[in-house]
């Protein structure tokens, strides 16, 4: 598996020894975030969505113990077998108890980042039985013994040479070849092969109706609907934070999902999963992880609004320019960075860190989680409760001090200067992480003198 870095600034420094992948990384999740945009400008009620969606969010989350037993009660009607998981433990064992009864050994599973957040794949590769990952961009990330670094896009940091070299070796295509639909079409063929002999599928769900029983998994590649129909036995795993209450709030998540997630109007496909089809069975996991504990803590419930549409990562300059294989968490960038404290507040300490609190993050977000304004309430928390970077805090409290005092802040503003006109080693060198690789900028003056001097001019 790809390396899980200490810190997020560890995984960054080794992101950045490559400038030109960081660059093209960039470019390429700048590209769809303005795909995004035009996208979301182009609905005249885009806003009234994001409003609705927040709000049937909000209200299904204050009410979730009683739409999760509606839930229950209809799906079992339909003829669903419902399981009930506390944590990655409990999921891994339902989920295997499943597949042994059925004396599975092959298995297709569609992107799903809570089997990941689980560790199901690993666990069940454990046991005997092999997973295929059968979204095209999980399938690279899998041969390539990586954990995706993206929730939509999880082989995003990979160039289409890697995946040409990756094929080549694995599924046996030309030397040399990257043609994306020549690859393409060589994983197509091989997931086919896995598609028909699979004894089960696994798959994630984006929504689940309480009023129903039902739910939907969307996907661009029909590798939902190719797994689910021909295997035997379907497994959904499910956090309960995906529920919603009525059908008709469907429309509502659909049309914010796609395009805030790639910029289409609508997700390929959109599969409604009710009962199981004759002589088959299927199966649903409702797995908490933590997500309780989540609603429990006022100032982060929000956070469980996610719909993991990924733009809050495609807009981030943070993750952008670090890569989703910088965060220490499965879910990477912004959300991951509210969702993982939560879960382990040290090991994830830094995460609340990587970002520039510009709260590009939380205007992108479909479902309006004020994800900025909880980073800054973690980086309290961590300060607080963790011995997080002492350098850190000590800066930060003097930064706090000079804030505070308009003459300390301008003296500090005219020792800057003289530092930035001094000789270079004042500013690059090991010990000030703002000058590697960085060239600031030569300052002619002061800004409170700048501002004094063109206050005057305005006056007159
Ligand atoms: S936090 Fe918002 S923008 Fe980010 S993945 Fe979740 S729904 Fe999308």
């Amino acid at each position: 598996m790809s390396t899980q870095y200490k810190t997020h600034q560890e995984g960054a420094k080794e992101f950045n020894k490559n400038p030109d992948r960081v660059t093209w990384h960039d470019k390429a999740l700048w590209f769809v975030r303005e795909k995004r945009d035009i996208s979301a400008h182009s609905i005249p009620e885009w806003e009234e969505l994001r409003e609705i969606a927040s709000q049937v969010k909000a209200h299904s989350l204050s009410h979730l113990n009683k739409y999760l037993e509606q839930f229950e009660e209809n799906a079992k009607a339909n003829g669903v077998h419902v399981h009930w998981a506390k944590d990655a433990a409990e999921h891994n064992q339902i989920v295997h108890s499943i597949l042994e009864k059925h004396k599975v050994k092959n298995v297709v599973k569609s992107k799903s980042m809570l089997t990941e957040e689980c560790g199901l794949n690993p666990f069940l590769n454990d046991r005997g039985i092999e997973v295929v990952d059968t979204d095209l961009g999980e399938r690279i990330v899998q041969l390539a013994n990586e954990h995706p670094s993206h929730i939509v896009l999880p082989a995003i940091h990979k160039k289409k040479e890697e995946v040409g070299e990756l094929f080549h070796e694995h599924l046996n295509t030309e030397k040399g070849a990257s043609d994306p639909t020549y690859l393409t079409r060589a994983a197509r063929t091989h997931l086919r092969e896995k598609f028909l002999n699979a004894d089960a599928a696994i798959t994630g769900v984006n929504f689940a109706v309480a009023e129903t029983g039902g739910f939907v998994v969307c996907t661009n590649e029909g590798n939902v609907d190719m797994g689910a129909n021909l295997a035997p036995v379907h497994i959904a795993c499910m956090g309960i934070e995906k529920l919603i209450p009525k059908v008709e709030h469907l429309g509502v998540f659909l049309r914010l999902l796609a395009r805030s997630a790639t910029g289409q109007a609508i997700t390929t496909y959109s599969s409604h999963f009710h009962r199981p089809a004759e002589g088959k069975e299927l199966h649903i996991v409702l797995v908490d992880n933590g997500r309780t504990e989540q609603l429990g803590r006022e100032d982060f419930r929000k956070s469980l609004n996610c719909i993991r549409c990924g733009a809050c990562m495609n807009t981030c300059p943070i993750y952008r320019r670090s890569g989703g294989h910088s965060y220490t968490y499965t879910i990477p960038g912004p959300i991951g960075a509210i969702l993982s404290p939560g879960k382990d507040l040290k090991k994830h300490s830094s995460l609340p860190f990587a970002s520039t609190l510009c709260g590009s993050c939380s205007d992108v977000c479909p479902v309006k989680i004020d994800i900025h304004t909880q980073l800054y309430k973690w980086r309290q928390l961590v300060m607080k409760e963790t011995n997080y970077e002492k350098s850190k805090q000590v800066g930060m409290k003097f930064a706090g001090k000079a804030m505070g005092s308009p003459s300390l802040f301008n003296l500090m503003g005219k020792v800057g200067n003289i530092f930035l006109k001094g000789p270079r080693a004042f500013i690059y060198n090991g010990l000030n992480a703002w000058g590697i690789d960085r060239e600031l900028p030569v300052p002619t003056e002061t800004f409170d003198d700048w501002f004094k001097k063109n206050e005057k001019k305005n006056d007159k």
